[in-house]
């Protein structure tokens, strides 16, 4: 028989001088022949039940990775999901991002953080976890190629879809949802009065909150009712966009054109220590965009995505600093300085300070405080900014003067660190743009870790990013999953 393999784990490791790329294959002398174009490798395809007419059904708060994962699980266990929705479909959400790239305002219920497919559908759709403990991750690379993804997120060490092709994914799974029987209502916020009565419809009907970490209006009217929510440690700072050729450079040791389009852009992960607080890269997106990725007005906050060729000529990361709850204590009267909405949870306040401080910084409606590189850390006006992805249009601004000092000074030493080890990284010919405030969730909403109940809300499953127990993509939709197994187990199934 002829020798064949397929390629079922792929990383690049370019730590050193040497490049190596790792390959995992499978080949037919193991007895495993695999089909020429069968996925690779080969999965057990979900099978979704009709559930128009099921005993049990579920409500989801949220349709982002969490909501929607919790409500394919649902199906595939003979359980009717009923999802609410506060965002718009996707084609109609495209048309409001569009408005807000132009820098023609935001709509507070329309923008990357809601609408269908969550914060995560303009993502840049990195399918990677820090954690490697969250159980079947696997699973959700599957579900994701079921539904459209190419064949390489089976693969790749540091899979990636991009952000022109979630949209599409996204939309095969609601089409799969209401197709099998689920409900989905889009513009559809759930307030206090819907809580009440979704709530009130329990023990009958459990309810999954998988609403996200950018909705603040909604932590309030948790409060209200009672939900028991806490603080949680969190990170923020601000985004670094470089040339990306700078960075192909560092990270691949001055590489030929050639190696560049055999490895694709070259990304970096950077992290040091400064004054017992971890300052680090987060979300790198190489051949990508900085986006405005805010949902409230009177604030600035971005974010990063790439298109899946990841070929823009810009490198963006977020650089944030740890943040523990200790660190915020003494500021109230820097927030009532700016007249922010106050909390009972103080790192929810200090997010409202911080990006509403960016806003004063910036400009109406999105455009973002910026100063170079190299300025900020050593402390200078940038005179002018160079060439940015970011859409809106940015400002020049003394970030190194109006950051909070215990995120600001310890960026500036992280910078150092960074370039003693990769030389060349600080520079002017990179810009820093503020905020990046949403990188975690600043709250937990605590859950039994047995049932994932709430602790103090009978058949209320706090879920996803907004509970404090998952962030990214991929540990959100498998903490979907993980509710809606356990949820499924409450009813025998
Ligand atoms: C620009 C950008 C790039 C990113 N890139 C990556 C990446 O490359 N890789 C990665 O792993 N992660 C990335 N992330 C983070 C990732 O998208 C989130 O971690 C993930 O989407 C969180 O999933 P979730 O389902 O918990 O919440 P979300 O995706 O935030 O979804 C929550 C949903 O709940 C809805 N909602 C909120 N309140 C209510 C209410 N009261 N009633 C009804 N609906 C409500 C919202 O409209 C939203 O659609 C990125 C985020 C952004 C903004």
């Amino acid at each position: 028989m002829e020798q064949q393999f397929r390629v079922v784990k792929r990383s690049v490791d370019a730590r050193q001088r040497q490049l190596k790329v790792n390959l995992t294959l499978l080949t037919n002398d193991n007895g495993q022949f695999i089909e020429k174009d069968a996925p690779i490798p080969l999965y057990e395809a979900p099978i979704f039940h009709d559930v128009h007419h099921a005993q049990h059904s579920v409500n989801i708060i949220g349709a982002g990775p969490a909501g929607l994962f919790a409500a394919l699980t649902l199906i595939e266990n003979g359980i009717k999901p009923i999802i609410y929705e506060r965002g718009k479909q996707v084609a109609e959400r495209k048309k409001d991002i569009a408005i807000l790239n132009r820098n023609q305002g935001l709509n507070t219920e329309s923008n990357y953080c809601f609408g269908e497919g969550g914060a995560g559908t303009f993502s840049d759709g990195k399918l990677y976890s820090r954690s490697k403990k969250r159980g079947n991750m696997q699973r959700v690379m599957e579900l994701f190629h079921h539904f459209g993804a190419k064949d390489n997120i089976l693969y790749e060490a540091h899979a990636h879809i991009g952000s022109d092709k979630l949209p599409n994914i996204i939309r095969s799974m609601r089409e799969c949802i209401i197709e099998h029987g689920g409900e989905i209502h889009f513009s559809t916020c759930v307030d206090e009065s819907l809580f009440q009565s979704l709530i009130a419809s329990s023990p009958h009907r459990p309810t999954i909150l998988a609403i996200g970490h950018s909705a603040h209006d909604t932590y309030q009217m948790l409060m209200n009712e009672g939900v028991q929510l806490e603080d949680k440690g969190c990170a923020m700072g601000v985004r670094a966009e470089h040339p990306q050729a700078l960075i192909n450079r560092l990270m691949y040791h001055d590489p030929s054109p050639e190696l560049v389009q055999l490895l694709g852009n070259a990304s970096y992960s950077l992290v040091t220590q400064v004054q017992g607080r971890g300052v680090y890269s987060f979300c790198m997106c190489p051949g990508g965009h900085i986006v405005p990725a805010g949902s409230a007005l009177n604030s600035c906050v971005v974010n990063g995505m790439s298109a899946s060729h990841r070929n823009s000529p810009f490198a963006n990361s977020g650089m944030v600093v740890e943040i523990r709850p200790e660190d915020l204590a003494g500021l109230v009267l820097e927030f009532r300085s700016l007249g922010v909405q106050e909390f009972k949870l103080q790192g929810l306040t200090f997010q409202q300070y911080l990006e509403h401080l960016a806003y004063k910084h910036g400009g109406a409606p999105s455009l973002a405080p910026a100063q170079r590189l190299k300025d900020f850390v050593d402390g200078r006006h940038s005179q002018t900014l160079p060439a940015c992805s970011y859409l809106p249009g940015m400002v020049s601004s003394r970030l190194d003067e109006w950051l909070p000092a215990h995120i600001g000074k310890r960026l500036q030493q992280g910078f150092r660190d960074f370039d003693r080890k990769y030389r060349g990284f600080l520079t002017n010919d990179a810009v820093i743009l503020g905020v990046e405030s949403r990188s975690s969730s600043a709250v937990r909403i605590p859950r039994d870790p047995d049932t994932l109940q709430s602790v103090s809300t009978p058949d209320l499953y706090p879920c996803g990013e907004g509970a404090g127990y998952a962030g990214g993509i991929t540990s959100c939709a498998l903490d979907g999953i993980n509710v809606a197994l356990a949820i499924a187990h409450t009813f025998n199934l």
